[in-house]
């Protein structure tokens, strides 16, 4: 069995994956999402505290697997320096103390393996991840191997629908929050320009509508619950049309067999909706993590750990490192 630890952001998780079979047979998360809601943000130093307090708990729970494991893995890299740095210095005192080797797993890809936690893995596979930190679309074709075919030159779609739902003081994390209030909105109540539009351009930008919405919540002081529903709903209008029509033109050149959305954004069902009709038109099989896994989770990482663990790819314990920021993923 893989243990496996979680700790880029504000999410403390712990999973057990067994190698043979690669199925989850123990899996535990503590979010933080409350404590940080307070200011609006995730707060690093906090964070960092909040793990450091969490995780312990959570391998305690773990206890009666901790004598079957065969490797440690943990997520290094990209993620919060501080926040990182709490998960990998557990997994070094794990590997150290028990003599397991250490796999250094990228969270990005560990979202890309959110897929295959209940189901069987299929390559090659059209990725778009949305996230808080990303948003990209990859072409996957095996653990070593995967492609940014587009990605985003400022603020990521996650971190839009959390900084709309600061701008109207709705609260953290903003997506889930806009997602429901914009269900009660008019859509074409105020109009949004569409980033990039015209720009053969593959790549996303997410600055523009949120400038945008800044303009109509400080011409329409103060907001009533009606008008927070009609922003809410013209800007997710505008946030996922923007996703669609760049990922239609990777469609058209790439002709994919598979699709699939990752990241915690991926649990919106607009977007999930949107996705499927053009997978529908695209004749393309769509694939959707279980909304458990979208989120951050160590299950994921845990699952492309056993990928990682059949390549070999261990890292001393003295060697690993964290980095905030990666270009390979
Ligand atoms: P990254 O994975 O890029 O390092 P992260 O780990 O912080 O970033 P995730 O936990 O994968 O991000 O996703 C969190 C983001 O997803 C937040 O920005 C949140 O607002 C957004 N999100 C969650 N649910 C929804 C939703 N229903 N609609 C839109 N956005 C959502
Ligand atoms: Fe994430």
């Amino acid at each position: 069995m893989i243990l496996s630890i979680e700790s880029s952001c504000d999410d403390s998780s712990i999973a057990i994956t067994e190698i043979a079979t690669k199925k989850l047979i123990f899996h535990r998360k503590i979010s933080q999402e409350l404590e940080h809601a307070k200011y609006g943000g995730v707060v690093p130093e906090l964070a960092s505290r909040l793990h450091a307090v969490d995780l312990p708990k959570l391998l305690e729970e773990a206890e009666p697997f901790l004598n079957d494991l065969k490797a440690v893995a943990v997520t290094n890299e990209p993620g919060l320096s501080v926040t990182l740095l709490e998960g990998v210095a557990m997994a070094q005192a794990l590997s150290i103390a028990k003599d397991l080797p250490l796999i250094p797993i990228n969270h990005l890809k560990a979202h890309i393996y959110s897929l295959f936690i209940e189901k069987e893995a299929i390559f090659p596979i059209l990725v778009l991840l949305i996230s808080g930190g990303h948003t990209m679309v990859l072409d996957v074709k095996g653990y070593d191997e995967i492609k940014v075919l587009a990605t985003t030159m400022d603020d990521s779609f996650g971190e839009s629908f959390d900084k709309v739902a600061k701008m109207m003081g709705l609260g953290y994390p903003g997506g889930p929050i806009v997602e429901k209030l914009a269900l009660q909105g008019d859509s074409k109540k105020f109009s949004m320009p569409i980033p990039l539009q015209n720009s053969p351009k593959l790549a996303f930008s997410y600055s523009g509508i949120k400038n945008a919405v800044r303009l109509v919540v400080e011409a329409n002081q103060p907001l009533d619950e009606e008008t927070k529903a009609d922003i809410a709903a013209s800007f997710q209008k505008a946030a996922i049309a923007h996703l669609m029509q760049k990922s239609k033109k990777i469609f058209k050149e790439l002709k994919p067999r598979n699709f699939a959305i990752v990241g915690g954004a991926s649990a919106n069902l607009a977007v999930r909706k949107a996705f499927t009709n053009l997978c529908e038109e695209f004749d393309c099989n769509i694939h959707l993590a279980d909304l458990a896994y979208c989120s951050d989770n160590a299950a994921m990482v845990g699952r492309c750990a056993v990928d990682a663990y059949e390549l070999k790819k261990f890292i001393s314990a003295l060697d690993i490192e964290v980095q905030p920021r990666t270009d390979v993923i």
